[in-house]
This record gives C-alpha cells, structure tokens and sequence, in this order.
C-alpha cells in the first residue's frame, strides 16, 4: 500500500511538473503602429512608430533594446570590420568602405517618448538601448512612440535602395524594431550581417509614396480597392490625383514586417489552397518569362509543405524582385531576378519554406542558425527533386547537402553547430554548418529513427511550438517523444561537437554458419548502423545495427521491402569491434555495404564496401 501511495505520488508530481513546464511558457509582445512617408528622390523616409510593449516575462524591465540595422551600412562600422576580420571575407560587404554620405545607412531619432514622456537613450552601432521612465512590471503594457528619420543606405547586402536589378527600395531590416526578451535575458544582438530574431506581435503599417510606385510585402493591404484595379485581366494601379498614395497593411501574429517597392513592378496573382500567392517583378532582364513559370511551382511548393509540416497560417505570400540573392522575411521573400528557372525555382522553394522553419517557428536565427537554414535546406532539396527534378527516389535526395558537408570537412577544420551565427572564424564554416550539417540532423535522425519517423517529428514540431519561440531543448524534446529514443547523445555529438562518424567494414570472412560480418568504429561519433549484403542472385537484406543510447531501434526500413529488413542486436558503447553473422557463404555474396545511402555522413566511404575496389560516393 505505501510503494502503491509512493508511485502515485510520483505519478501525480510527474505530471504537475510537465503542466508546470508547459504553463510556465511565456513570450513578450508587441503592437507597432507605422506611418512612413518615403522620399523616394533622396533615399530616406520620415517615420511615426507607436509600440504597444506588453512584458508576459516574470521579470520587472528597467530598459528596452531597439535594433537600429542601417546604422552599421557605413564604411568603418562593426558590421564593416567584422567581415574583414573573417578568415574569407565577403566581397559585397567590403564595399561598406567605400559609400558616399549618401549611400550611407543612418538613423536620426526626433523624439522617443516612454508612456507619456521622454525618454533617454543611446545608441552604439546598430543597437539603441532606452532607459524607462518607470519599471515595466510583469503583466504590463507601456506605450513608446518614436518619431525618427531614416536614410536608406545603398544596397550591399540584403535591403536597401537600388539593387543590382534596378529594383528601387528593398525594405527589410528597416524599422526601430524592438529586440526581443526570453527567459534567458535580453537578446539585443548587433547586426553583423547574419539573420534576426524578433518580438511576436500585430503590425500596422501605412506607406505614403509616390503614386506611381507598386509595393508588395508582408501583410493584408487593407485599401486594396483604392489602389489596384484589373484591366484585361492585368492588376494596374488605379489613377490618382495626388502626388503620393498611401499603402495600408496590417499583419498579425508575425514577428518581422518587409516590403518592397518598384514603379516598374508588375504583379500577378493566383490562388492555391484557398492562399493569394502574389508575383511582383520587373518585366525586364534576361528571363521575365521564368515569373510566369514560377507561379504554378510556387502553389505546388505551398501544397507540398503544407501536407509535409502543416497548415500554412497566413491569407497571402509574395514573391517579390527584390535584395541580393533570396531571403526570407515574413509573408514574402525577396529573390533577385535575372536567374535560369531551376535558380528561380530552387530559391523560392528554399525562401518559402523559412515559412514555417524561422517565420511560424520562430527560432533564434543569431544563435541557433541552424535550426532555421538547416530544416529548411533539408525540406526545399526534397521539394526541389520531387516537383522540379521529379524524382521520385528517396535515397538521392540529399546528395548535394551531404556531399557538401564532407567535402568541407575533408579540408578545413570544422567548427561546432553550436556556434552563434556571428561567432564562426569563416563565413565558409557558418554556411556548412547552418545549411549542411543543420539538414544533416535530419538525415541523420532518418538513419537513427526512419523516414516516416522523422516527417512525424516535423509535425509535431510543428504543431507544437507554432508560433512560439522554440529552443533547441524543445526540439529535441520533440524528436524523442515522436520516435519514443533517447537522443541527447545524438544532439551532443552532432550539434555540439565536431565529432565525425567513421565506421569500416573491417571483415567479410568464412564462418561456420555462412560469413561473418566484421564492423570497426573509428571515428569519435557513434550512430547505429545499416549494412546492406546483396547475394549474386540479386537477392539482398538491409541489417541494422542499432546504437543501445537510443533505448529503443528503428522499425523502418526505409527502403525496400520491409521484411528484408533486420534488426540485430545493438552496439554498446566503448566496443571497437561489433560482429555479426548471416548464413550466406561468402562466395554467393556480391558485396557488402556500410551506411548504402550514406545517411550518417561517414568521412571515410571508401572503407564501407566489400569487396573494397570500387570506389564509393554519395
Ligand atoms: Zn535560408
């Protein structure tokens, strides 16, 4: 009766617990009312912002931090040096050093008033901290209203005025925006020209900008029939009599706002999945046409996420010319132009899928780049081989990611995915990491707990954390509830370590039962194995050796017929040496093959395979 009354009491304070760690959940919110009028003729804007800042933290604020972005498009500033200190600088940015005033990015604060009355500041490169007039007490919401004066700085990298494409105004990253709070502190982290990561919140923007301008971004346009109407089955601008329109845009529940704007624009729309997917280019360069083709791979792009991770939340997505290469932003991205269809595709499937991976999951792309670059990579490869290559073979998908992320680390010396996005020595290393080795998590997690596992895991993740700030805890915490493994060893190894994997088919010799299977385990990184024997009558099994951390082994597959799938028994750890033994001889084999879809990234592939003269790759 007492062990029973002590297990319920286990029961009981297990489960207060978990409703404590699911309650105890908190994120800052933030209501900004915009009025942006644009001078177009001298690159700079004149800006009324009113913020709604509700603290949900158990914590009193005695200061708020507001990212400034532009202020670092200067030649000099922290964001020029920064890249010059890296081992492979990037040429876009060197060109800081050389823009006139006017090019030059710079905020002018007019007046900032806390609740009422001004309040102090300063502002040290892109970073504006603000000393509050009074205690911002948990559960509350103060009012900050700032007027400020921008100019625009010439574009480098990501926004600004005139791209390469002729593209006036790409506007991301270029508002007061107020730095997000965790439980973990402030994370007011200057910009050194990685991603954002900012405050959930509803947005109210209006634009005042010459009238011939076509703007497109996040957001619903709230005064569409004021200013599009349709002409021969074209959207054209509507006459206006004044020489500015205003452009109106309310977005909810999104944590960033960027639009773009172009007189020249032409838009096109359709509808897929009951969503408005908006097209805005310049009907001119080298492959207009590609827009047009763009459209129906963006709605099969929607579908295919959709039913891979989940509902997309959103009425509208633009894909916008615009900025100076791909880049997500909330509701839209910005793609630059001039590229073959397969680019255009690639990016816009790449872009969309930030989406849900940094735009729905809001994850901190300044220090867990991976998260976002990584999941999203994995996702749009396969959305790029299904719907564009149209293959339809599981095993080749990843080809490109996993091929990447060895050839980089048989030649540099990697640094762990751990690493905030501004941290790494090269900017080589941070996209390795953040794209190859973050979609290699998943591949990995495919070897460890199967394909239908891990796209399970997805929408749970999904599901669970949208619209929230996950961490990479409640990821993980996610992946082991969905597979039912333990996989801290997993996430240590692979995310916080450069351990590699490196496994050998030491033997394939004679045995009294038929042949016995030698495996060695060199590399610093364990994961469970597969070993794949084909006879020479073309017949074949798919062993699998699981690693005993997991606590439990993969029951798919994967691929091929399920009942030539077996499972051994598993490998613990600190053993080099794991045999096993199939009643095959060795004569009837034809080969013999380590990790055949080289999911686990193994470093050294030429000695997985049996008999050893063929060469093997990815
Ligand atoms: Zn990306």
């Amino acid at each position: 009766m007492k062990i029973l009354s002590f297990i319920l009491l286990l029961v009981l304070q297990l489960s207060v617990l978990q409703g404590q760690v699911f309650d105890s959940y908190w994120q800052q919110h933030v209501r900004y009312e915009m009025d942006v009028d644009m001078d177009v003729k001298h690159h700079t804007y004149h800006g009324i912002q009113h913020a709604e800042y509700t603290n949900h933290s158990p914590d009193t604020l005695h200061e708020i931090y507001y990212h400034l972005y532009w202020n670092v498009f200067k030649p000099n500033s922290s964001l020029y040096w920064h890249n010059e200190t890296r081992k492979d600088p990037d040429p876009r940015l060197k060109k800081l050093a050389r823009l006139k005033p006017d090019q030059q990015g710079d905020y002018t604060i007019l007046s900032l008033r806390h609740n009422g009355a001004e309040a102090s500041y300063e502002i040290t490169e892109s970073i504006m901290r603000v000393k509050l007039n009074e205690p911002l007490l948990p559960g509350q919401t103060h009012r900050f209203d700032m007027e400020y004066e921008v100019k625009i700085p010439k574009l480098i990298r990501r926004s600004g005025y005139d791209n390469a494409e002729g593209v006036d105004f790409s506007m991301a990253q270029w508002y007061p925006k107020i730095a997000e709070y965790r439980p973990d502190g402030w994370h007011a982290d200057p910009f050194l020209g990685r991603e954002f990561f900012g405050v959930w919140g509803d947005f109210d923007v209006k634009i005042h900008i010459d009238k011939n301008y076509v703007l497109g971004g996040t957001g619903y346009l709230q005064n569409a029939e004021q200013i599009w109407e349709k002409k021969d089955g074209q959207w054209k601008l509507k006459p206006c009599r004044k020489k500015k329109r205003t452009w109106h845009f309310v977005a909810p529940r999104v944590h960033d706002f960027s639009w773009a704007a172009d007189p020249d624009y032409v838009r096109e729309s359709i509808f897929a999945e009951g969503k408005e997917l908006n097209f805005y280019y310049l009907p001119v360069g080298k492959n207009p046409q590609n827009w047009k083709k763009l459209q129906e791979y963006t709605a099969n792009t929607l579908k295919f996420y959709q039913q891979l991770i989940g509902p997309y939340p959103y009425r509208q997505y633009s894909v916008i010319q615009a900025g100076d290469g791909g880049m997500e932003y909330a509701m839209c991205t910005f793609i630059t132009g001039n590229r073959k269809l397969s680019s255009l595709v690639g990016v816009m499937m790449h872009e969309f899928a930030h989406s849900w991976f940094q735009f729905v999951l809001a994850t901190d792309e300044t220090r867990h780049p991976w998260l976002d670059e990584g999941f999203t990579t994995f996702i749009s490869t396969m959305a790029q081989k299904v719907l564009y290559d149209k293959k339809l073979n599981l095993k080749n998908y990843w080809t490109s990611l996993i091929e990447t992320y060895l050839g980089y680390v048989s030649k540099e010396e990697p640094e762990p995915m751990s690493l905030f996005s501004d941290s790494y020595l090269s900017h080589a290393a941070y996209w390795v990491n953040a794209y190859d080795k973050g979609g290699a998590f998943l591949i990995h997690l495919m070897n460890i707990a199967g394909f239908k596992t891990t796209m399970d895991f997805l929408r749970n993740y999904y599901r669970t954390w949208k619209f929230k700030h996950p961490e990479p805890e409640d990821v993980l915490r996610v992946a082991e509830k969905t597979t039912g493994m333990e996989l801290d060893w997993f996430y240590n190894e692979w995310v916080e370590s450069t351990h590699q994997v490196d496994y050998k088919l030491e033997k394939v010799e004679k045995s009294d039962k038929g042949t016995r299977i030698t495996l060695r385990k060199i590399g610093g990184m364990p994961v469970p194995v597969d070993v794949l024997v084909v006879t020479k009558d073309a017949d074949y099994t798919l062993y699998h050796v699981p690693y005993f951390r997991t606590l439990r082994s993969r029951s798919e597959a994967n691929f091929g017929s399920a009942d030539k799938f077996k499972v051994l028994k598993p490998w613990y750890d600190g053993f080099p040496l794991y045999q096993f033994e199939i009643s095959v001889p060795p004569e009837k084999l034809k080969t013999v093959i380590i990790d055949p879809w080289f999911y686990t990234l193994d470093i050294h592939p030429d000695n997985n395979l049996w008999p050893a003269d063929k060469k093997n790759k990815p």
